[in-house]
């Protein structure tokens, strides 16, 4: 893939394959302004292989001195376990994801996988370990095969076609004048919403991490379009800790387990029949964010 990515390899040292950010994830720049000091410490260990056990506790993070978005929250997340994040806009769903890679330090508590502080972790290695999916699909000017190999940088073109081919993008690419030489972006091709979605789940199908944070869309694609994506992310965050910003109601059906995030925190959490059951805030939720749109 050689020389084009070079550009890419340059600002991946410097914000770790995320290029756009979920909350931090979407305002990246400004992190990079804002956020200096989260570096490694000095004697940091580099991670691989994590089996994807999340553990949170009492954990405080506000943007600002005066106001806590975050509130001593406590939350297990276990190897392999899918979570739904529901709640109202602005609750904090977005932020609590965000901790995990580091894009911002937490003020109290402390974050751990597999038992070890994040912050003991190097944080390419970390990130490493960490695959996003975003709504916002980050595309560069260049070939589909260098847009695939962002997922990993160091990827043999037998191993990006593979990850196409299990992203189900293999036959799109197939009808493309170039197949995977093909320019797209500004100056090339365009790809549909539904086939940038793909391109994205490709990338971590060759990223292979063990660790996944959906943010889900919330713009519709097409009802045949989605529930072809949510068959491909379902079949990514197979053996993986998923941990999704849940919009959609069959992802929150079929996750593990439903957290709930208030303003007071996580407010809820449980399996998607007992929430119901309990007639909460959750209840309330779901029946305004589904039931009156007749999905
Ligand atoms: P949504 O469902 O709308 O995405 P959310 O539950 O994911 O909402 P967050 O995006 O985590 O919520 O936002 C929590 C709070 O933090 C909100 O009040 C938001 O305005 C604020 N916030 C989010 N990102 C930033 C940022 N980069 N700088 C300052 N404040 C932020």
């Amino acid at each position: 893939v050689g020389v084009f990515i070079r550009p890419v390899e340059k600002i991946n040292s410097v914000i770790e394959t995320y290029p756009k950010g979920i909350a931090g994830f979407r305002r990246y720049t400004e992190l990079l302004d804002t956020e200096p000091d989260i570096v490694d410490v000095p004697d940091a260990v580099t991670v691989s292989g994590l089996s994807g056990d999340i553990r949170y506790r009492g954990v405080t993070f506000g943007y600002s001195a005066d106001r806590k978005v975050l509130h001593d929250i406590d939350l297990d997340i276990r190897a392999g376990e899918t979570v739904a994040f529901v709640g109202p806009s602005g609750a904090g769903k977005t932020t609590l994801c965000s901790l995990l890679p580091r894009f911002y330090e937490i003020e109290a508590g402390e974050i751990t996988i597999d038992g070890v502080d994040i912050r003991r972790m190097t944080l390419a290695s970390l990130r490493s370990q960490i695959g996003i999916v975003q709504q916002d699909v980050f595309l560069f000017g260049g070939s589909i095969r260098e847009n695939i190999a962002y997922g990993r940088l160091d990827a043999g073109d037998r191993e990006i076609e593979a990850a196409a081919r299990r992203a189900r993008l293999d036959t799109m690419i197939a009808g493309l004048p170039q197949g995977y030489d093909t320019i797209i972006g500004e100056r090339g091709v365009k790809l549909s919403g539904g086939q940038k979605q793909r391109l994205a789940i490709a990338r971590m199908f060759l990223k292979n991490p063990p660790i996944l944070i959906l943010d889900e869309a919330t713009s519709a694609l097409d009802t045949e379009t989605e529930r072809a994506i949510q068959q491909s992310l379902a079949e990514l965050s197979a053996g993986r800790t998923t941990l999704v910003i849940a919009h959609r109601l069959a992802t929150i059906r079929n996750a593990d387990r439903i957290v709930v995030v208030d303003e007071t925190g996580v407010a809820k959490q449980g399996k998607h029949r007992d929430l119901i059951a309990a007639d909460g805030i959750y209840r309330r939720l779901h029946d305004a964010q589904f039931d009156l749109t007749g999905s």
